[in-house]
């Protein structure tokens, strides 16, 4: 196939399952593989990204390139990143004549904890450079790691002030989850500390190569990183008070407190804080807003300061 072949191939199942024959190549269900192949998606994501000229992009996920060429016609620079190293080699090709491109073979996780930070800091690097200040993040994403990407993507320091993502449905209803739901959990709280979610489309399986076993949704984060950032005064205390909560989530809260072992607050005093947030002893901590979950960390985090052993 000659390079002007390859770069405008249209990404539909048959040219795609051709090429991977050609290539040895298998879509890997354990790096979350379906590829976009409908073309009226595919379209549609610059404009819901509303992408400008000026705009820089980060996709995680290049698989094919098939969303990333959009991605590079309608912006300035296009970060994309991809684990398989097949896949790598296949849109390295496929994605030659866009010299506004940047491809990274790696993981965009370092761990389940942290964005990979040779990505970050060449991105940060990339923007310093060339005197950017924000980025755009579009992608439809293994929906494998997707809750731990979107949590460090919006805990992490990178300038993103919006993301278009592609996301299996149920991770939407996470994220837009309200107090006391099955759903409502740790996505639910960051997403809503951070950012301002709208669900724009949702799709069936039909729209993949292969087709997944989930319908899938589009969604809009407006994302506002400095939100809350005044008003948190320990974020690990925080985090760690959340996850205490919805890890234990049959727990009533005052037992999840109590198991972070505060050893300067008492049963007692962790009680009266409790009550004088006007809550029930026995209530259970999914049940808390963002913002009850924040005065209460506060709270702790004051009472903990001024406790003397
Ligand atoms: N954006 C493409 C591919 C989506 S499939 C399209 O729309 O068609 C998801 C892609 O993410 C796959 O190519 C997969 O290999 C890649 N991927 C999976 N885990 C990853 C990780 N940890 N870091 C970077 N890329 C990853």
């Amino acid at each position: 196939m000659s390079q002007e072949e390859i770069s405008f191939i249209p990404h539909t199942p048959s040219v795609l399952k051709q090429l991977f024959t050609q290539r040895g190549i298998t879509p890997n269900k354990r790096f979350g593989q379906n590829f976009l192949t409908d073309q009226n998606t595919l379209v549609c994501i610059p404009d819901i990204a509303d992408l400008r000229k000026d705009d820089v992009v980060l996709e995680i996920g290049t698989g094919t390139g098939g969303l990333t060429r959009l991605l590079a016609a309608r912006s300035s620079h296009v970060f994309t990143i991809e684990v398989d190293k097949k896949l790598f080699e296949l849109s390295s090709d496929i994605l030659k004549l866009y010299n506004n491109v940047t491809l990274v073979h790696a993981d965009i996780l370092k761990t389940k904890h942290e964005l990979n930070p040779h990505i970050t800091s060449l991105i940060l690097n990339w923007l310093r450079e060339y005197d950017q200040t924000r980025i755009k993040v579009v992608a439809n994403l293994p929906y494998h790691i997707s809750t731990p990407l979107i949590i460090n993507l919006l805990e992490d320091t990178l300038p993103i002030d919006l993301m278009v993502l592609m996301l299996q449905k149920e991770i939407t209803d996470r994220m837009l989850a309200i107090p006391g739901t099955r759903e409502y959990g740790i996505l639910s709280v960051i997403t809503r500390l951070y950012s301002e979610v709208e669900v724009v489309k949702t799709l069936p399986p039909e729209v993949f190569w292969p087709r997944p076993e989930v319908h899938s949704a589009i969604v809009r984060i407006v994302v506002r990183k400095e939100k809350y950032a005044g008003s948190i005064t320990d974020y690990q205390l925080f985090k760690n008070i959340v996850h205490a909560i919805f890890t234990s989530r049959r727990k009533t809260l005052m037992n999840s407190l109590e198991r972070l072992n505060f050893p300067k607050i008492s049963r007692e005093r962790l009680k009266g804080v409790i009550k004088d947030m006007q809550l029930d002893e026995r209530v259970r901590g999914e049940v808390l807003s963002v913002d009850q979950l924040l005065s209460l960390s506060e709270t702790i985090g004051r009472v903990d300061h001024q406790s003397v052993n």
